[in-house]
């Protein structure tokens, strides 16, 4: 049986990224993060395999904006720790 990925294809992105669009795809790399388990890296939030659709989009429109995967990986981390506080 094919992986709901497979089947499903990768989201699109939009034609113009807006701040709107940066603030989703900071969100889908935070709450899409990976989570370590026996069988190998699966996302915490849908159990999919690591990195899932939403991940790889975020990283994608994050990509396009110019940042680079440390920036994002800090940015993604101050949106965790935000999350915590509030
Ligand atoms: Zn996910």
């Amino acid at each position: 049986m094919k992986r709901i990925d497979e089947v499903l294809g990768e989201l699109t992105l939009p034609a113009y990224t807006t701040a709107e669009d940066v603030c989703f795809a900071l969100r889908a790399v935070a709450v899409h993060a990976a989570e370590q388990w026996p069988g190998g890296a699966v996302c915490r939030n849908d159990r999919a395999p690591h990195p899932c659709r939403l991940h790889r989009w975020g990283l994608r429109v994050l990509t396009d904006r110019g940042l680079s995967g440390e920036q994002i990986a800090e940015m993604a981390a101050a949106f965790e720790a935000s999350k915590v506080r509030s």
